[in-house]
């Protein structure tokens, strides 16, 4: 037993000198990155880096949605950008689409609340040239909230006292509306209408366009309407009679309507559903819009 004891421990020392040169060779190979596993590994690192990456793209994204999600006003700048690029391609004649534009004047009223349930109802949005009226201020708010576009249609309206006596007359009392609102809801106006339409400022009217270009306002007419100012007792089939067959014709579709109407409040679910139907975009108004001048 002790006889191969003795035989063994002769090979001690080259043992201990194989497994130096092992791990000398084996230490030389990891440090020099020539192992194909290293080659392997040196990849799956790259890879992984690659993903880091991406994904913190991802998480800069989903930041910029959340962001755009808790600023309206950022989320208001993007519904327009998409708004004006579907106006551009109506004009140039490259979209199966064509756009039309609600607008209710001289409010806000009571019945105001009707139409907001009923646009809401419909997702639709729209725009409301008021006057200034201070008993009406939670009504004013009702509409900003909604998301509609909020028009300067005078202060006062008074067509035929003193508003179209001269271009000052005139902006002194669109500017009165604008400080109205300003001050009471820090919404900034940028589309107007003229009480009557344009043509009520008579000789006046390109004056009175520059002062409101000068004042950073776009004005707007309308091609249909429901006449629901003109005719008492007004049903609502008569109402979208007037107002659908000219509204259908046009590929900028500007409809008139009073809020104070119960006829046009009745016939507007049919007027959006049948827009919708042919094809238009109903959107609110806004400075830039192909719609306004
Ligand atoms: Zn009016």
């Amino acid at each position: 037993m002790s006889e191969h004891i003795k035989q063994f421990s002769k090979f001690i020392p080259l043992l201990i000198v194989v497994l130096a040169i092992t791990i000398f060779f084996m230490a030389l190979v990891s440090y020099a990155g020539i192992s194909p596993l290293s080659d392997e590994a040196f990849c799956l690192r790259n890879d992984i880096s690659g993903l880091f990456i991406e994904k913190e793209a991802l998480e800069n994204d989903l930041l910029e949605l959340r962001s755009i999600a808790s600023d309206p006003q950022k989320e208001k700048e993007r519904y327009f950008e998409n708004a004006m690029t579907i106006e551009s391609q109506i004009k140039e004649g490259i979209s199966p689409y064509k756009a039309a534009y609600l607008t209710f004047d001289d409010g806000p009223f009571n019945l105001t609340y009707e139409y907001l349930r009923v646009l809401k109802e419909h997702n639709t949005l729209a725009t409301f040239f008021v006057l200034g009226k201070t008993d009406y201020l939670p009504v004013y708010e009702a509409i900003i909230k909604d998301g509609h576009t909020l028009g300067n249609h005078t202060y006062s309206h008074l067509i035929r006292k003193g508003l179209y006596y001269s271009p000052e007359s005139f902006i002194k009392d669109v500017l009165k509306l604008d400080a109205f609102i300003k001050e009471n809801f820090n919404y900034e106006m940028t589309v107007f209408r003229f009480p009557g339409g344009s043509s009520s400022s008579g000789k006046m009217k390109d004056k009175c366009i520059n002062l409101l270009h000068e004042n950073n306002y776009n004005y707007v007419d309308w091609n249909s309407l429901t006449r629901d100012a003109e005719i008492r007792g007004l049903t609502l089939e008569q109402a979208y009679n007037y107002v659908m067959p000219r509204a259908l014709t046009k590929d900028f579709s500007v409809l008139l309507m009073h809020d104070f109407n119960s006829a046009s409040l009745g016939a507007l679910p049919t007027i959006i559903e049948t827009l919708e139907e042919n094809n238009y975009v109903i959107l609110p108004l806004f400075k830039e819009s192909l719609a306004v001048h």
